[in-house]
């Protein structure tokens, strides 16, 4: 079975880097935080001290980081260190899992390319549950040899594999899906708030819409109001998941598109704008979910 270079075990990449192992493959993993790097070599990865101590001797790469200025330095270097470009082996497989800007996924690609690897930009949907049940979605962009040879591995840690289009499309088609799913949060928020300030329970009310023209993901997977489903962050303090910061990135990615492909987007335009006030108030770090304090009643 193959080596796996795994790098950034943070909410998402940890579970992912599990579920290699799970799957037989050899991880080799790698964190800025020592702890992640532990929890990993617990369940039998091997730590490593540095990224390019983790690539060395893999046939992959699979990077899972927060932005794309981390994908940018991981792979073409910065002032502190060599880029994996000038380091990996010939022929090893590279796919980026962060969910970043489309021009760095693009440059970085075109540069692993002109190099002579095959790059993919693969970020996920399907949340911290999906990760750890290994049920992801894998949005690919890059070219269709690339993607092919990226297939098992994505399969190991996903059920659905889409590819979106040349390289920096899996990131475009991510940023649409995302703000999307602000949105969603959002409303599914305002719903619920207005129905318990009205007296209704959440959980029935949930179970109504969800079944109900107003259904989403939030409410079938991650239903923002605490109690309503007992393993959503919601439910855990707005713990794990998806940081608000992360979410706020998300659509800060989606509005540059937006401007310049001069789309219109007046709610991505209205969650942004909601997402980073709920930022301001000290919940950058916290689920994406808590949006929903912004709108129930905490007296009642
Ligand atoms: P996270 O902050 O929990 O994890 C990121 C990890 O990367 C951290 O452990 C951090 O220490 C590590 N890291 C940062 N720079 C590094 C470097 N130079 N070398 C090694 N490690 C480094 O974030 P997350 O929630 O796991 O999200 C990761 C990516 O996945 C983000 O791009 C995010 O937008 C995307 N994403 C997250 C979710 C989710 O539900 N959390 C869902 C889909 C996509």
């Amino acid at each position: 079975m193959s080596t796996v270079a795994f790098i950034g075990l943070g909410n998402m990449g940890l579970p992912m880097a599990i579920n290699l192992l799970h799957k037989g493959y050899n991880v080799r993993a790698f964190d800025l935080v020592a702890d992640a790097v532990a929890a990993v070599a617990a369940k039998g990865a091997t730590a490593c001290h540095s990224a390019v101590d983790a690539a060395t001797g893999a046939d992959v790469v699979v990077s899972m980081l927060p932005a794309g200025k981390h994908t940018r330095a991981l792979y073409l270097g910065d002032s502190d260190s060599e880029g994996l470009l000038q380091t990996v082996a010939e022929d090893t497989l590279l796919i980026d899992c962060s969910t970043i800007d489309a021009a760095t996924a693009k440059e970085v690609s075109l540069s692993a390319e002109d190099k002579g690897f095959d790059f993919v930009d693969a970020p996920v949907s399907g949340g911290t549950s999906g990760a750890t049940a290994g049920t992801l979605t894998f949005i690919c962009g890059g070219n269709v040899a690339a993607v092919e040879r990226a297939k098992p591995i994505l399969s190991a840690m996903g059920s659905n594999i889409f590819h979106a289009g040349g390289p920096g499309s899996g990131q475009l088609a991510k940023i649409c899906n995302n703000m999307l799913l602000s949105v969603l949060m959002v409303g599914t928020s305002e719903a619920l708030s207005m129905g318990i300030d009205n007296g209704l329970d959440p959980k029935v009310l949930s179970d109504i819409m969800k079944v109900s023209s107003g259904g989403n993901w939030a409410l079938e997977k991650y239903n923002p109001c605490p109690g309503v489903m007992p393993e959503v962050p919601a439910s855990k303090g707005y713990q794990g998941g998806f940081m608000v910061d992360l979410m706020v990135k998300d659509l800060g990615l989606s509005q540059e598109t937006a401007l310049k492909s001069l789309s219109s987007t007046p709610m991505g335009a209205l969650a942004r704008a909601l997402f980073v006030a709920h930022a301001r108030n000290g919940n950058g770090r916290r689920d994406f979910s808590s949006i929903f304090e912004q709108f129930c009643n905490k007296k009642a």
